[in-house]
């Protein structure tokens, strides 16, 4: 990790926007306090985020994030975010934080101090931890059950399965269940036997020449990174399904990956303690293509 500077930009509705063009979107010291003890984001977890990943200078996938964004907000009602001052807040922060090759940067809206009804939202880019080792070597992941149905989503709406909100407990704690398992990363199972999505991250099979993933209808979120490993397989050719996978499918299939925003795609060379082959060779092209350095 470099000792490059972390960049904070908080973004408020602003009150009297008339000509201003920083109006709600202003770069602050990230080293300061900024946020409330009676935030909701802080105190319920009650809030949305993003991570999106800026290769030399260009963000990934951006307009894809911020309708994330937006839905998720939706899917929490809450007010709906203002894309375009986010947008701003984003490219703000890439251009005042210094080149390095790889950023991470995380927009993040709560519900707001309680009692308020005014919500509280920043962006913050730093630069991303090396993820050379898990995109070429791979990753060992075990299978988890999230104890909820393939079908949750519309059974139990309330349960905010497919947002991407704040409440991440459940996800860190399965992490540290991995770590005790000696093993890397997750892949949730639902209760009913099939294959869902990571803590943070979306499972991809190859099947010959097909690459398929889980429905996104199944309580999942719908990846950004795993839409465009769909249009690069599409752009070589490749066949590209979204499936009911049952569990089983993991082990039969040729490949497997875990793809997310900033670690890019991850493939697994151990699964449940079996180990794997990986596919370096599509690895290394689905590395090339996210991170922008096309063919
Ligand atoms: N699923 C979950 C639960 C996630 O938190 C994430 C990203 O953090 C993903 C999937 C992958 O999404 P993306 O590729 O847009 O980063």
């Amino acid at each position: 990790m470099s000792s490059s500077r972390p960049v904070l930009f908080l973004v408020a509705v602003p009150e009297d926007a008339d000509g201003d063009a920083d109006a709600g979107c202003v770069q602050v010291d990230p080293e300061a306090p900024h946020l409330s003890v009676m935030d909701l984001g802080v105190t319920r977890g009650d809030g949305i985020f993003e991570t999106i990943s800026v290769c030399d200078g260009r963000a990934q996938a951006l307009e894809p994030h911020l309708a994330r964004l937006a839905h998720s907000a939706h899917l929490l009602d809450l007010p709906e975010p203002d894309l375009e001052l986010y947008r701003r807040a984003v490219l703000a922060a890439i251009e005042a934080h210094d080149d390095v090759p790889e950023l991470s940067v995380k927009t993040v809206m709560t519900r707001g101090v309680e009692g308020t009804g005014i919500s509280t939202g920043w962006v913050y880019a730093a630069e991303a931890a090396d993820s050379t080792r898990a995109r070429t070597e791979g990753i060992r992941v075990v299978t988890l059950d999230r104890g909820l149905k393939h079908d949750v989503a519309q059974t139990s709406p309330w349960l905010l399965q497919g947002a991407k909100t704040l409440s991440y407990a459940v996800n860190r704690a399965a992490l540290r269940e991995a770590e005790r398992r000696e093993a890397d990363d997750v892949i949730f199972t639902s209760s009913d036997g099939y294959v869902l999505e990571g803590p943070t991250s979306n499972v991809i099979l190859r099947r010959g020449d097909t690459l398929a993933t889980p429905r996104t209808d199944q309580g999942i979120l719908a990846g950004t990174t795993q839409a465009s490993v769909f249009d690069f397989a599409a752009s070589i050719g490749m066949r590209t399904e979204y499936a009911v996978i049952p569990v089983a499918e993991l082990a039969s299939a040729d490949a497997l990956w875990l793809v997310s925003s900033v670690r890019q795609a991850a493939p697994i060379n151990t699964l449940d303690g079996v180990e794997r082959a990986v596919d370096a060779e599509l690895s290394a092209r689905l590395t090339a293509y996210l991170l922008g350095r096309r063919e």
